[in-house]
């Protein structure tokens, strides 16, 4: 896509800090990292998001996406590590070219992804009877 942030970052219109590239991937530095090493694991492909994802692309950027978070591991001494996908605009996606966020986790560090939520829903039999027909 010309107007796509990543797709020019692919093709050398804008600088990015490269980390790894194959065929079919690159992952690159986060320029807004919410730790050290932030990475964003991205297809050479122009895919918006999950809903438009195929198969192949999809298991190559997950295996990308454990390859880095190996090397993350290893090289700057991570301890933990989260893996975040946005989207759609509701969930926080900007940038419309499907990425995974790698985001490296320290023992000293501040950043909070919390498992906690306002959600009050209790109707745990309804869902399941939505996403299966059945029950
Ligand atoms: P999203 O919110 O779409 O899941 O994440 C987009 C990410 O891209 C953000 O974390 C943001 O910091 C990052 N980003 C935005 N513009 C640039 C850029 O020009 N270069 C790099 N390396 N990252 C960017
Ligand atoms: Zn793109």
């Amino acid at each position: 896509m010309d107007d796509c942030l990543f797709c020019k970052i692919i093709r050398s219109e804008l600088p990015s800090h490269k980390i790894y590239e194959d065929e079919k991937v690159l992952v690159i530095l986060d320029i807004n990292p919410w730790t050290r090493g932030h990475c964003l694991v991205f297809p050479k492909k122009h895919i918006r998001n999950i809903f438009e994802a195929d198969t192949n692309t999809l298991s190559h950027l997950i295996l990308a996406a454990q390859k880095i978070s190996l090397l993350v591991k290893e090289k700057l001494g991570a301890e933990g590590i989260n893996i975040l996908q946005n989207n759609n605009r509701l969930a926080g996606q900007i940038v419309d070219h499907i990425h995974f966020h790698i985001i490296p986790r320290y023992k000293d560090n501040s950043l909070q992804i919390s498992h906690s939520t306002d959600y009050q829903g209790n109707d745990l039999k309804e869902v399941v009877k939505l996403l299966t027909g059945n029950r």
